[in-house]
């Protein structure tokens, strides 16, 4: 695993739509890597911001589509895991 390939699959790795072997890998990858963990980071409070801004906007039936896309709680948008 190195850095580009850790990029491509970021999305996936929080998605939780990885393989357990790669999972695994990205987890690692990040322990090692200082920046790869800061660009994890940097994605979890991006959707953080956008499920906040979401639920200020978004009709209720709305509201829990994204929060279950995005895995934020429905309430107050904080991650369900
Ligand atoms: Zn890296």
């Amino acid at each position: 695993m190195d850095c580009d390939q850790m990029l491509n699959l970021i999305n996936h790795y929080m998605d939780g739509g990885l393989s357990q072997w790669r999972h695994r890998a990205v987890a690692r990858h990040m322990n090692d890597c200082p920046p790869c963990a800061d660009h994890h980071n940097a994605h979890i409070q991006f959707r953080q911001q956008v499920a906040s801004k979401c639920f200020e906007e978004a009709p209720a039936g709305l509201r829990l589509r994204i929060s279950e896309s995005l895995g934020v709680h429905p309430s107050d948008g904080s991650p369900l895991r």
